[in-house]
């Protein structure tokens, strides 16, 4: 069986074609500048990268564009689109109905446009995307798979915010955590290492966005991002968790409106902010090895938050079986992981420093010290493939 994934953003559009029989990734790639003018990068495992500029008026022709390289000649994995079984479509917010992926009919479309609102960032791009796939490939199932619907079993006193509760009815505002495809993959591989369903999980996806999520039995009880992404540890451009008063006074001491306090604190807060120098973790790590101390002090206040968050999920668990680190940051940082994992051995983390030093990049790591209570893994992300098993489970 043959899946296509795709995620659509407001000017992109990427794309992976998933053998279902052999776990395989036929072919990916990245369809950019939609509405701009258009560029396209279509990647084979065993031939060089293909790149070409392309007109992209809208996300159609990108999509088009995807379906005649897949089935090209020279440049294609597959001899016609009849052999894609599937779809499956990444959205970020599937609000409070759209509680586990599904399969997209009229009636999930309507509702998802009617929570744009919530979503106004990803939410119209990612539905432009179905729709032109849809109209492309009107013979097979999509389907559509929401990083919020992994927190659909939180308890309500996780997820309700302690406003007005007027708010939440009228608004809809309350936590719905965000990267829940990546947790519920990053999750289920530890689960397995560790050969218990009903273990304890914290899974920090630390990227350009970072959240932490604590699982029990294979559910999600807690995560740091809220009602937007903005919510928890501090990110590339984004402060994270802040006490909600220093929006306020920001507008007033700065004369900003409401549009640019956000701005400020979604584009210019976070590791970037701090710094003065990148919201690139790379970069800040070698101004900081320089010695500048804006640098420095930036990977501190990031150390400090996921311990902080790591440390309530323990106690909100009472307990954790294991601590998973995953995402570009999570994945390579390896003098993040040192510090945050640091003086954690009351609560049974201990990692092996010097196998944390030197674990190969890209695979599975079991950075546990001998005798550790709490395993600590390094678990590389596949949101797709996670994406592609729901499309493939919901559909065959
Ligand atoms: P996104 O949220 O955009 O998917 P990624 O998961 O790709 O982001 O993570 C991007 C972050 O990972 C950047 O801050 C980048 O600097 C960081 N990163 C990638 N490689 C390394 C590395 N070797 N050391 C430290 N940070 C890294």
């Amino acid at each position: 069986m043959k899946i296509l994934v795709v995620n659509a953003g407001s000017s992109s559009l990427k794309y992976q074609l998933f053998d279902m029989d052999t776990n395989e990734v036929l072919a990916k790639g990245l369809c950019e500048r939609i509405g701009i003018d258009g560029s396209v990068t279509h990647k084979r495992p065993d031939k060089p990268d293909y790149k070409a500029n392309v007109d992209f008026p809208d996300h159609r022709a990108a999509i088009e564009c995807v379906l005649a390289l897949l089935t090209d000649k020279e440049k294609g994995v597959i001899a016609s689109v009849e052999e894609i079984s599937a779809v499956g479509h990444r959205f970020a917010h599937g609000g409070e109905k759209l509680r586990a992926s599904a399969v997209l009919g009229a009636d999930e479309i309507k509702y998802l446009e009617s929570i744009v609102g919530l979503n106004p960032l990803h939410g119209p791009p990612a539905i432009s995307g179905f729709k032109a796939c849809k109209e492309v490939m009107p013979n097979v199932n999509h389907v559509g798979v929401f990083d919020t619907s992994y927190y659909s079993d939180m308890e309500d006193y996780a997820y309700i915010y302690p406003i007005p509760y007027e708010l939440y009815e009228k608004h809809k505002i309350r936590r719905y955590g965000f990267h829940g495809t990546s947790h519920r993959y990053v999750a289920g591989k530890a689960a397995e290492l560790l050969g218990n369903k009903n273990a304890k999980i914290i899974t920090c996806h630390l990227g350009n966005g970072s959240s932490i999520t604590a699982t029990v039995n294979g559910k999600a009880v807690d995560t740091s991002m809220g009602f937007t992404p903005q919510d928890g540890v501090p990110m590339g451009t984004r402060s994270g968790a802040i006490d909600p008063t220093v929006v306020t006074y920001i507008q007033k001491a700065e004369g900003l409106t409401a549009e640019e306090a956000d701005k400020v604190l979604n584009k210019e807060a976070g590791l970037y902010g701090v710094s003065g120098i990148s919201s690139d973790c790379r970069d800040i790590r070698e101004a900081a090895a320089n010695g500048n101390y804006r640098a420095k002090l930036a990977m501190k206040i990031l150390c400090h938050n996921i311990k902080k968050i790591v440390g309530s999920y323990v106690a909100e668990m009472n307990g954790v079986d294991a601590v998973v680190f995953t995402a570009g940051i999570g994945e390579n940082d390896r003098d993040l992981r040192q510090e945050v994992c640091k003086e954690m051995s009351f609560l049974g983390i201990e990692i092996d420093e010097a196998y944390n030093q030197n674990c190969p990049r890209g695979e599975i790591a079991d950075l546990s010290a001998k005798g550790a209570k709490v395993k600590t893994f390094v678990i590389p992300t596949n949101e797709e493939y996670m994406i592609a098993l729901d499309t493939q489970n919901l559909t065959k």
